[in-house]
């Protein structure tokens, strides 16, 4: 008799569990199927690293089907789950659905960006959680500094040389730290845009950032920030954002068309769905185990998971606790197939690291704090040991070694991804690789239409 495995997610928890059984199971008994619906597990400790240029963006993915070697990778999600005929319905991208019957159910489909309902947000903000935020954050910030240097609107400079992050987790403090250091350094291109200065913001609600990580090292990356003229405002929320200002709980209205949203993440909604006990902040409840509370067969892992933390309450949402927790999943299905004993979740998390630029971060092992370029060097050390696969490890490789001797890359090319529409009257109005009319981002829209734009959000 084959076990049927279903596995719902392929990112670092997901994907790792497949490879782990892949490892663990005999071929001829167990048959692995893993829905994700990209085929690339995402890195997401790089992404500020594509945004700032200094990676690749296809370089900061690795394709799931070079690192699994026998598990059926099927493109869609997991959307239902009955219970008791042991099943669980796959909606493909055709739109096409599919009943998948499992002995063993293993949930990890990660967290989304946390949403509030702050006035405008979600029509003038942009959240940091894709490989297209990262590219679209990009063009945006060149974008930005051309356009500054352009004008000679002195308020318009104002609104776009203003960036603001609002949410210090790592997704928020390490994009923001990697943009500013690119945006420093591509200034020198831009002299009228110099001349003005930029400001870069980050808003806190709490009265500390990187709630992942242990207080000292989080203070010791804000120093750095600082030192670097970042305004960090903690015990302060984002109230309002339009398509040129943003006003903050200290009544401040700041002018500024960047406005990234990276305050906190909420479980996948998709688990609501899914028949299985969730916590109160919508977290699926598992043991030490990784077992689904009441469930035989259903583990669960990840951002995803509520999983007892051995250090206290339960594990922050960090790629590091998902990949640890990865082996004992696998460990504890090969032990409920018979094969092993099963164990508990143990880690309670050694070494950190805060990338704040190229080649600057922070970081602590044991004891012992680092910063700037030995920071960012042992960091890149972890980091090369944990991207699956050995192709993108040399890549990514390459790609700091090439950075090295030369200056950023300012070339903005928003439109990849993007063709325009096959019509004369495209060059007529000027250009050939600009986007379609409606599609630019907000920096590019006119001033005009931006302050209608705002208008329109005040009444
Ligand atoms: C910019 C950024 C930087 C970060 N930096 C760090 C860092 O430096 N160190 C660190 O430890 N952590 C970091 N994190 C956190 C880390 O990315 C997460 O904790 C980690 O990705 C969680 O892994 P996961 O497998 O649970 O979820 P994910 O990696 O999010 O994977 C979940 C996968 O499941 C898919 N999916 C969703 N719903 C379904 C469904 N219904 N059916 C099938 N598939 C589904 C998703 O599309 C995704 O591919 C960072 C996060 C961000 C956004």
């Amino acid at each position: 008799m084959a076990w049927n495995i279903v596995i719902a997610g392929g990112g670092f928890a997901g994907a790792n569990a497949a490879r782990e059984l892949e490892k663990q199971l005999p071929r001829q008994s167990s048959r692995l199927i893993l829905v994700n619906d990209v085929n690339f597990l995402l890195y997401t400790p790089l992404l500020p690293e594509a945004a700032a240029g200094t990676l690749e963006p296809r370089h900061v993915v690795t394709p799931l089907r070079d690192i699994l070697h026998r598990t059926n990778l099927r493109l869609g999600v997991v959307d239902g789950h009955d219970r008791d005929s042991r099943s669980v319905t796959v909606r493909s991208h055709t739109g096409e659905t599919d009943q998948i019957a499992y002995d063993h159910l293993i949930l990890a489909p990660g967290s989304i960006s946390r949403f509030l309902p702050v006035p405008g947000l979600t029509e003038h903000a942009v959240g940091f959680k894709s490989l297209a935020d990262a590219i679209y954050l990009r063009n945006h910030v060149i974008e930005t500094l051309e356009m500054a240097n352009a004008t000679e609107d002195s308020s318009l400079r104002d609104e776009l040389l203003t960036y603001m992050f609002v949410g210090g987790g790592y997704a928020g403090l390490e994009a923001l730290a990697e943009l500013q250091d690119f945006a420093a350094d591509a200034m020198q291109h831009y002299p009228k845009a110099r001349l003005h200065g930029m400001r870069w913001i980050l808003v806190e609600a709490a009265d500390r950032v990187l709630p992942e990580i242990d207080r000292e090292l989080a203070d010791y990356a804000v120093a750095e920030l600082t030192s670097r003229g970042i305004d960090v405002k903690m015990g302060t929320t984002l109230e309002e954002v339009t398509a040129t200002s943003a006003r903050i709980s200290n009544g401040e209205e700041i002018p500024t068309r960047t406005v990234v949203w990276t305050a906190g993440v909420a479980p996948h909604p998709a688990l609501r769905n899914l028949a299985v006990p969730l916590d109160e902040r919508g977290k699926v409840i598992v043991d030490s185990r990784l077992a689904v509370e009441g469930m035989e067969g259903v583990w669960a892992l990840g951002d995803a998971a509520a999983v007892p933390n051995p250090a206290g309450g339960v594990c922050p949402p960090t790629a590091q606790h998902a990949v640890r927790q990865a082996p004992v999943v696998a460990n504890n299905v090969a032990a409920a197939i018979g094969i092993g004993h099963s164990r508990e979740f143990t880690y309670e998390g050694g070494a950190a690291f805060v990338n704040l630029g190229r080649y600057k971060a922070v970081g602590k092992i044991g004891d012992r704090k680092f910063s700037g370029f030995k920071a960012w060097w042992l960091a890149r050390s972890y980091h090369m040991s944990q991207i699956p696969g050995l192709p993108r490890k040399i890549r990514a490789v390459i790609d700091w070694t090439a950075s090295l001797p030369f200056s950023r890359d300012l070339s903005e090319v928003g439109s990849i991804g993007r063709p325009g529409v096959l019509s004369p009257d495209r060059y007529a109005r000027g250009g050939s690789h600009r986007p379609v009319e409606g599609e630019l981002p907000a920096a590019g829209r006119d001033r005009d239409q931006a302050g209608k734009d705002s208008g329109s959000e005040d009444s």
